[in-house]
């Protein structure tokens, strides 16, 4: 089984220098990959040739000054300690990924266990996000409780707190996958893991199978014994609608991306998944694109609803802009 996995520590290492340590629990990488951002003339030919499109199309698919070059990777980053190819659009193409048809056309969100009062992600508007991100019909399951004997379960001796293993959080929803469901993602608060090396994981997706789980317990500062700040709920929920895009995505194939800053890259800490804009570079862009085959600008427009809605100001202006930019005269 292919899985993508957002986030990862390994335990038993030195003790990290990174100021990122508190959060991450990242050791120093033995060995740090030297990645180099690519250059422009390589960013196009992963896009691909534009000149057939429509011209609104081909604008919207141009390296504008609205998406952020990539900058070479701080020790600990995603790109510093895996290697990362890149997916051009072509390969995308031709590769037979899931795509929503007439049969498979709902992204069913499955909250995995009753959540604290008031201490959750607010799963309508994450709902109603994914919505307008994929364009796709998406409906809230009823809370699916998790216990049992078949969860195989640890304590992190780093944090001291219990974690499921992921492999059977995924196998529970492979077999409740909904016959029209286009893919399934378990929504949980509790921490994570994939297998017994690894510290932990924010999410992960099956590229082949529609089901992912994503846990919201590493973006909650009371996980490293820190108060909840004002703002607490506002960050948990960007914090989790980025980790529910950016798993979604890899169910419809879309691989980490290294052209830009997109929601596509891979994270390995949290400050790094911060950073990471919600939105698609216009390589993955147009690879959604190709998959969904929506209008851009009406994308935009219901995404900017749902980040008002949601009182992401930085993002609502990012996409006021980008409206803007691609309404303008060439
Ligand atoms: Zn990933
Ligand atoms: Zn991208």
């Amino acid at each position: 089984m292919m899985i993508f996995m957002l986030a990862m520590t390994m335990p038993g290492s030195q003790a990290s220098d990174l100021p990122l340590s508190k959060y991450c629990l990242i050791p120093v990488p033995e060995k740090t990959i030297d990645f180099k951002p690519p250059c422009k003339t390589a960013i196009l030919s992963a896009l691909g040739p534009t000149d057939q499109l429509l011209p609104d199309l081909a604008k919207a698919f141009e390296l504008s000054d609205d998406f952020p070059r990539l900058t070479r990777p701080q020790p600990g980053d995603w790109l510093a300690v895996h290697h990362e190819e890149g997916q051009p659009v072509a390969e995308f193409v031709n590769c037979d990924w899931n795509r929503p048809d007439a049969t498979r056309h709902k992204i069913y969100l499955q909250p995995l266990g009753e959540f604290v009062r008031g201490h959750g992600p607010p799963l309508e508007r994450l709902r109603e996000l994914a919505s307008a991100y994929f364009t796709l019909e998406v409906e809230l399951l009823p809370v699916l409780e998790i216990n049992g004997p078949t969860l195989t379960t640890r304590i992190n001796r780093l944090t001291g707190n219990r974690q499921l293993l992921v492999d059977d959080l995924l196998a529970r929803l492979q077999k409740r996958l909904p016959a029209d469901a286009f893919c399934l993602l378990g929504i949980t608060d509790q921490d994570l893991y994939p297998e017994p090396e690894w510290n932990f994981v924010f999410g992960i997706a099956t590229l082949r199978q529609r089901v992912g789980v994503i846990s919201w317990a590493r973006y909650d500062p009371a996980l490293y014994g820190e108060p909840r700040g004002r703002d607490f709920r506002k960050l948990l929920l960007k914090r989790t609608a980025k980790v529910m895009i950016h798993e979604i995505g890899h169910m419809y194939g879309l691989l980490h991306c290294i052209y830009g800053k997109c929601i596509m890259n891979g994270s390995n800490h949290l400050p790094e998944g911060d950073q990471r804009p919600p939105h698609l570079c216009p390589v993955c862009l147009r690879k959604l694109h190709q998959a969904v085959g929506f209008d851009i600008t009406s994308r935009y427009r219901q995404l900017l609803q749902v980040y008002q809605k949601c009182g992401f100001e930085a993002e609502a202006q990012w996409i006021k802009r980008r409206l803007r930019n691609l309404q303008a005269d060439n």
